[in-house]
């Protein structure tokens, strides 16, 4: 028997970025009981941690409207106005409040105190918060401090949710058909034991990130195997805008670099884009030039690259700006000193890279999804403010004040009700004889969906390679899903099993919608 404990809590969170902790912290505080996982062995690992530009506020010169007209545009006309204003009036204050004076992020500030706003691409003011150019590192590291200190929060390593619990599809009482579906929980695998458990919550929060390692270059780490779309999707939430997938125009090209990001903020103070042989290229392409949204300068940058037969451009900061580059981008710059690149001297090569999905599953202004008692927020989340594409540095902002707000929402409504027997709910069921894992077989399904994804569905689509991508990822959907019917369960299965839903999903959204908006270029 494969199976183990159950748990129980009012608020199960399923990820532990900037997302899932504003939630859990919230919710305790409410007084909830919560416990909080990660699939990962150490906790800060997460999509937060690689942060670097850092989160939107409210500059010195600024307004709640000037920052809604910037993120409008930058959604290309399609963003939800409910939730950007609610992003734009109700942000600056729980930066304040949540961010500095309760778990103590020390952004950075001018010599005589006041706090240095940076300016990012597409942004009409200098309004980003930052810590240097860690800012997601020091943000995860307070939080995680803070909620070790929090008691009615039990956190779990190495713990990979498998499924949501729902009824009636996980009950044996055939009368739960007559019940409204909803979410009751998660079986999640213990990475360790490789047993089963079963975590029955009040409410479930989806904070598991975005999906950027279904793609061949992408800035995410390697947790972000799109779980939550695919969990969603297969308990029956709904999904909106998956097709709007945001590459980031610059990651350092390099063998040893696994997507490492070059911040928008280099940008933001005077560096340019370059051909291989020191010719800026984006004025060619943009009345805003270098300071273009990012899906016009990622596609800038691909059309450079196919009409040179270049494998990457040049990003160059040191022949344009006049600020202390070493002070201003410690981490970038020792990251590509440490791969004998000095950035003081000459330009970093680049290419454009998966990075942020804006749409995922739906919710309300509270974080509720389509399916009862499941929230989601944070980047699996689609609260539409991001539209059709991400105004740099709102992703983290986002997380937080939807966070915020579905664990208040949660606290105002929770009644303590079961709407089920608990014994109506089987364990897990494994197969009779498990199959051993062989991970050669994984490695190449998993090159398969990257490099599909990345031809077929990626910066610059045609309907031909929509077409053929859907049917590829159809078929190896099939194969995946039956070796993971007969597979002994660990991680890895289930990553893959993840990725090629979420993949599949993409690429589906992609191909139904035939209009060029943002992100979404069909050629
Ligand atoms: C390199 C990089 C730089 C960025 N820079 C910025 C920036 O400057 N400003 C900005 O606003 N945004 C930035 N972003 C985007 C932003 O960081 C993310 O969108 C945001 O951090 C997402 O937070 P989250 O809490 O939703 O998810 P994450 O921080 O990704 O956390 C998700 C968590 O869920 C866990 N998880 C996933 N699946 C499972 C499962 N099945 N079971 C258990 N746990 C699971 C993961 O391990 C992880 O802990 C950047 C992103 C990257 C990759």
């Amino acid at each position: 028997m494969n199976n183990n404990r159950k748990l129980y809590c009012d608020v199960l969170v399923i990820g532990s970025g900037m997302a899932g902790f504003s939630t859990a912290i919230t919710a305790s505080e409410e007084g909830l009981e919560v416990i909080l996982i990660n699939k990962e062995a150490s906790l800060e690992e997460s999509n937060t941690h690689y942060a670097q530009g850092g989160i939107v506020c409210l500059g010195e010169d600024d307004s709640p409207q000037l920052l809604i007209n910037d993120i409008i545009e930058a959604g290309d006309g399609i963003s939800n106005l409910e939730a950007v204003t609610i992003l734009a009036s109700e942000g600056s204050s729980l930066v304040e409040d949540f961010l500095v004076k309760k778990i103590g992020v020390p952004f950075s500030r001018s010599e005589k105190g006041a706090f240095e706003y940076a300016r990012e691409a597409s942004h009409s003011r200098r309004r980003i918060l930052h810590c240097m150019d860690t800012t997601g590192r020091v943000i995860e590291k307070n939080l995680i401090k803070k909620a070790e200190n929090i008691d009615n929060i039990r956190i779990l390593t190495n713990y990979t949710a498998i499924d949501l619990l729902t009824i009636p599809h996980h009950s044996t009482n055939p009368l739960s058909l007559y019940t409204e579906p909803q979410c009751i929980g998660a079986y999640v695998l213990n990475n360790v034991n490789e047993k089963v458990e079963m975590i029955f919550s009040a409410y479930t929060v989806l904070a598991t990130g975005g999906l950027g390692r279904i793609y061949l270059h992408t800035t995410n780490p390697p947790c972000a195997t799109g779980d939550g779309f695919a969990m969603a999707y297969r308990a029956g939430a709904r999904l909106i805008n998956m097709e709007y997938i945001q590459f980031h125009p610059t990651s350092l090209f390099h063998k040893d670099a696994d997507g490492f990001l070059i911040s928008e903020a280099m940008r933001g103070e005077g560096a340019k884009l370059k051909t291989k042989d020191n010719v800026p290229f984006m004025d060619k392409y943009s009345p805003l030039g270098d300071l273009a949204p990012r899906d016009e300068v990622s596609r800038s940058i691909y059309e450079e690259m196919i009409r040179r037969g270049d494998s990457y451009v040049y990003l160059d900061i040191a022949s344009y700006t006049k600020i202390d580059i070493k002070k201003r981008f410690p981490a970038i710059y020792e990251k590509c000193l440490s791969l004998d690149i000095d950035i003081l001297k000459s330009p970093m090569p680049v290419v454009p890279a998966a990075h942020y999905s804006c749409g995922g599953v739906q919710v309300d202004s509270w974080g509720r999804t389509s399916l009862r008692n499941l929230y989601a927020v944070g980047e699996v989340s689609a609260t539409g403010i991001h539209g059709a594409n991400r105004l740099a540095s709102t992703a983290l902002l986002e997380g937080l004040v939807w966070g915020v707000r579905a664990a208040q929402h949660m606290a105002t409504f929770l009644d303590g009700e079961k709407p089920y027997k608990e014994s109506e709910i089987p364990p897990w069921q494994f197969p009779e004889k498990e199959e051993e894992v062989d991970p050669a077989l994984i490695q190449q399904d998993w090159l398969s969906i990257k490099s599909t994804m990345w031809n077929y569905a990626g910066i610059i689509r045609t309907i031909k390679r929509l077409e053929r991508g859907r049917a590829d990822l159809g078929y190896l959907k099939n194969r995946i899903d039956d070796f993971y019917r007969k597979a002994h369960l660990n991680p890895m299965v289930l990553n893959l099993r993840n990725g090629i839903q979420t993949a599949l999903i993409v690429a589906e959204a992609a191909f139904s919608n035939r209009i060029n908006r943002g992100a979404h270029y069909i050629k």
